[in-house]
């Protein structure tokens, strides 16, 4: 079964909460599951980049185990770039767009694309210092095009307007391979304190390293840090002697050190002495805001 179908099929049988955020290039549904409820409220993402869809399947681990709070899990955010690395060009329904691909790709060998199949890297598409990246191109590509503007993508387009939805606490974006962790992105001094804590607790978690990549931008985790003021991480998952693209028979390798990442995030944005909402303040202040502890589908509904 291929990774869109089994991410289909999962949620399917889903009884939780769940909610279809949007559509690919292609019409595929972005699907989205819900664990828990209350506060804190999370958001962990998979497969932004098509190449490293195997961090689908951790999603479906990560579902397994219960957290903290509420989970909001998009385990499949470019499922045609995807479908493009696991399937070759035969995946695309498009005539002229299988040959728009195949001429930028300049072969049938698509197994180290990143982007969505308009060619568009889904993570240097975000409204957070657009276009600034040391590594961005400015016309389609395998990787790296930070598109036309930003969010001009369906899929990060989708993923944006469903994040300003939940308002998450936190969010984790699963992505392929170095075992290392990044979380910063120009916070000012007290959020930078909060962020490192929240970091620091997930470094601990899976053992892999914080890093800092200064000349990159664009991506999901640095939107959520500069617009959403919130701890966001990007996790590079599975060891750099593994390529691209990570087979499934590596899987029990990314869970071994990845496996608990969601819950410890949850419980350690449990255990921060600040909050978005008090940042600087203990969240226990009789003066700090009240913390929400509605699930999402409530809070949409008020
Ligand atoms: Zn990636």
């Amino acid at each position: 079964m291929d990774i869109y179908r089994r991410i289909r099929a999962a949620y399917a049988a889903y009884t939780g909460e769940k909610r279809v955020i949007g559509r690919s290039v292609e019409g595929r549904s972005l699907f989205a599951f819900c664990m828990g409820e209350g506060s804190p409220v999370g958001i962990a993402v998979y497969a932004v980049h098509a190449r490293e869809y195997i961090t689908a399947h951790l999603a479906l681990e990560h579902l397994k185990r219960p957290v903290k709070g509420t989970v909001w899990f998009v385990p499949l955010v470019d499922p045609d770039g995807a479908l493009l690395v696991e399937k070759g060009i035969s995946s695309v329904r498009n005539a002229a767009r299988r040959k728009f691909l195949l001429s930028l790709n300049g072969s049938e060998d698509f197994s180290l694309w990143k982007a969505n199949i308009e060619g568009v890297d889904l993570n240097v598409n975000f409204p957070a210092r657009w276009g600034t990246g040391e590594h961005n191109v400015f016309a389609p590509a395998p990787s790296d095009y930070v598109g036309e503007c930003p969010l001009s993508a369906r899929e990060s387009r989708a993923l944006a307007a469903f994040t300003l939805s939940v308002r998450p606490d936190y969010t984790l974006s699963f992505h392929t391979k170095g075992e290392e962790l990044y979380w910063h992105f120009h916070q000012p001094p007290l959020r930078l304190a909060r962020d490192f804590l929240f970091a620091r607790a997930l470094s601990r978690a899976s053992g892999y390293p914080l890093k800092e990549a200064p000349r990159s931008a664009g991506g999901y985790k640095d939107w959520c840090v500069e617009t959403l003021h919130i701890p966001a991480l990007t996790v590079e998952a599975g060891s750099n002697a593994l390529s691209h693209p990570i087979k499934e028979n590596a899987l029990p390798q990314l869970i071994e050190k990845a496996g608990s990442l969601v819950q410890a995030a949850s419980q350690a944005y449990k255990e921060l002495p600040w909050t978005k909402n008090s940042c600087g303040r203990p969240s226990n202040s009789p003066n700090a805001p009240k913390r929400r502890g509605k699930s999402p589908s409530e809070r949409s509904s008020s």
